[in-house]
């Protein structure tokens, strides 16, 4: 098969894969800086086309060929999909050919199983060994480990990747059991524990960064009966006991010829959105993870953004006072994030702060005047949920600014 055909099929088979953000890597002050590439630039584009147009990460899989049955997977054992699978000459050869034509600044590579799962994280890790070493390459590389590979390959995994990560898939082990019955939990765990003691020990030595921007995860949303609240307590969990760096929520969409386990229709991308802002509350804004889904169903409100849904929730906590609130409770202003917060608690020990010293912190001054009391400014009492809404929520979604 020839390499553009290749590139075809495992560029169009990697682009499931949500886990591939580029923020948070360190230049490489190794050999590698006398090589070529730079992984500095952070908020790359991560997505490629095979004809080589407007990418920045060569997106890619090893081979999509692979012994796992996962129903929602394109590239499962039973999918009648084209196959194909790179040599890892030509992963190395393709990644510095983009490089130097400027396509790309650096390598997403994951893969489907073959053989065995040290066999297959052997190659993936070959690849990456080539670069950094035989090429120099100091560009950014995130290697989608493979759950189970012995240690010793996820540390050296972890030795040329900036970034690695495990897929969790889905939050709870039932649905694992049900829909991708050759993978476990507690496997998937075992690897990011062995990913976070890496990082740990080389954070702790000064040794030779360990992938420096982290380890990752993506969760699929709406495959299963997982309501918001079961997926956010297992990022929770992730956080928590991984020290995981960002988990990514990619709403499930139907593939061909799918499994009658699967649902008909895609999950809304507004409930993926809401995760994320649900997860950006749980990681700046100190929400606990139980706290934030407010309905009974265990659903994020798709209509308006979380912050808003748990203050309308929880109106007898406001307004707050911007002179005298605790950094906490401003937090959870809507309209109000971290920058704003902290600008906040600065100017108010020079002066009383009035609502266009507000308006100068926030572009959403708007959605936060409800919840807030300023030297000039007392909202007046909001009581029925409706109006809130009308009053409130229109305006956040057109500015689509969460804070
Ligand atoms: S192991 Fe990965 S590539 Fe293989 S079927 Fe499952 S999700 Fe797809």
């Amino acid at each position: 098969m020839r390499l553009i055909d290749k590139l075809k099929i495992l560029a169009d088979a990697a682009k499931y894969d949500a886990s591939c953000s580029s923020s948070g890597g360190k230049k490489r002050d190794s050999k590698a800086t006398r090589g070529i590439g730079s992984n500095e630039r952070t908020g790359i584009c991560h997505s490629y086309t095979p004809d080589g147009r407007c990418v920045s990460l060569l997106k890619i899989l090893l081979t999509n060929q692979c012994l796992y049955d996962c129903a929602y997977c394109i590239n499962r054992r039973s999918s009648n999909v084209a196959r194909a699978k790179f040599t890892v000459d030509e992963v190395v050869q393709l990644t510095i050919d983009f490089y130097k034509r400027n396509y790309i600044e650096g390598l997403f590579l994951s893969s489907g199983i073959i053989r065995s799962h040290d066999d297959t994280m052997e190659e993936m890790v070959r690849v990456a060994r080539s670069l950094r070493e035989d090429h120099l390459f100091g560009g950014y590389i995130h290697l989608k480990l493979i759950a189970g590979a012995s240690p010793e390959l996820l540390a050296q995994a972890g030795r040329y990747a900036d970034r690695v990560s495990v897929n969790m898939e889905l939050p709870k082990e039932e649905s694992l059991v049900l829909l991708a019955p050759e993978k476990r939990g507690d496997i998937i765990r075992k690897s990011m524990a062995h990913v976070r003691l890496g990082i740990d020990e080389g954070r702790d030595r000064g040794a030779p960064s360990f992938a420096p921007a982290g380890q990752s995860t993506q969760m699929i949303v709406g495959a299963d009966a997982a309501s918001d609240r079961d997926i956010l307590a297992s990022s929770k969990n992730l956080y928590g006991s991984y020290g995981l760096k960002r988990v990514y929520y990619s709403a499930f969409s139907p593939i061909p010829d799918s499994s009658t386990r699967l649902p008909l229709k895609a999950a809304p991308l507004m409930r993926e959105h809401r995760l994320y802002q649900a997860d950006w509350m749980m990681r700046f804004y100190r929400f606990t993870a139980d706290e934030i889904v407010t309905g009974n169903d265990g659903l994020l409100d798709l209509a308006i953004d979380p912050k808003l849904a748990w203050a309308l929730a929880h109106r007898s906590a406001f307004p707050v006072d911007v002179n005298t609130a605790e950094r906490e409770m401003l937090l959870r202003v809507p309209g109000l994030g971290v920058k704003a917060v902290d600008r906040i608690v600065l100017a108010r020990r020079q002066r009383t702060l009035g609502l266009e010293d507000i308006a100068r912190v926030t572009r959403s001054v708007a959605k936060c005047q409800p919840f807030i009391v300023a030297r000039d400014w007392r909202p007046v009492k909001l009581s029925d949920e409706e109006d809130l809404r009308s009053r409130v929520a229109p305006r956040v979604e057109q500015m689509e600014l969460f804070a």
